[in-house]
């Protein structure tokens, strides 16, 4: 296992995935979860999203062989834990977590197993290692399971139960510049509708994705727009906890988006932070590493 030396430095070398012990579960040094993290990944034969992001860094791919059923999730998890940990432990704190993956994890099946699976697991570990029981489970989700009531039923139940993380994407700021962005049909007014319903629920972070247009260099993110879509969660009770902004860090899917320099995403996140109440932990990572 190449195992990076050092989660302190973070580049766009330094967040690959690190593991090979399985499609479904695999370690990362993660930028923004800010050291080890633990990757469920319920996609592991091919990628299945409601979106198709010009910036994906999830490029197509098949591999008809590998699969995923009942059970498995837990099963790879205990073997990770039994196997792969002690080459991890002492040199990284585990963070998190993560079911994200080759897609939108809400479109699989097997999401309420894979919580269950990680909620388990955690909770066993935890009675050896108290530091277990700190570790959240966070989804990753691109927002649009929060437009199916049983994904957010589903979600609402877990999280009474387990410290559940939703990291929410939210990008552009305003309907063409999410159209763009998201390259699909679903209306940025409906998801910011959905993510507000949904978070009035479950607390979530949201991600944003700044980037520039290769072509032309025009800014991929409409600030004013994103200002006042803020302002519009906050009226209706959405509950933020946090506003992550990044750029592209990876080679993506198409050739054309490019990542916005360090003084840029600081000036837009200051612009943000500046409008939003200050218990809202607001924080962007650069190309190359994160700042807070
Ligand atoms: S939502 Fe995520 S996985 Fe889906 S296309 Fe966009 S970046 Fe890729």
């Amino acid at each position: 296992m190449n195992i990076p030396s050092s989660p302190q430095s973070l580049g766009p070398e330094r967040h690959q995935r690190t593991g090979n012990r399985g499609n479904i579960i695999y370690p990362v040094v993660s930028r923004r979860a800010r050291g080890l993290s633990l990757g469920i990944n319920l996609f592991p034969d091919r990628k299945q999203c409601t979106y198709d992001c010009p910036y994906c860094e999830v490029l197509p791919f098949s591999a008809p062989d590998s699969r995923i059923e009942p059970g498995m999730v837990e099963a790879e998890l205990r073997a990770f834990f039994a196997q792969d940990w002690k080459m991890y432990f002492g040199r990284f704190e585990l963070k998190d977590i993560s079911i994200s993956g080759n897609g939108e994890p809400t479109l699989s099946s097997f999401l309420g197993e894979a919580l269950e699976a990680a909620r388990v697991v955690l909770r066993e570990m935890a009675a050896a290692e108290p530091g277990f029981a700190r570790v959240p489970i966070v989804l990753i989700t691109n927002s649009t399971g929060f437009l199916r009531p049983e994904v957010c039923e589903m979600l609402e139940r877990f999280s009474r139960r387990a410290r559940l993380e939703v990291w929410a994407k939210l990008d552009g700021g305003s309907p063409a510049t999410h159209r763009i962005l998201s390259d699909s049909h679903f209306e940025y007014g409906r998801v910011v509708d959905a993510i507000a319903d949904f978070s009035a629920r479950v607390p979530v972070k949201l991600q944003t994705m700044v980037c520039r247009d290769g072509r032309d260099g025009r800014i991929l993110f409409d600030e004013k727009g994103y200002l006042a879509t803020l302002q519009t969660l906050a009226r209706r009770g959405a509950r933020i906890v946090a506003v992550q902004l990044y750029t592209v860090a990876r080679p993506p899917a198409e050739p054309w988006p490019a990542s916005l320099d360090d003084a840029q995403m600081r000036a837009f996140a200051e612009s943000v932070r500046a409008s939003v109440l200050p218990e809202i932990a607001v924080e962007w990572f650069g190309r190359t590493g994160y700042v807070e």
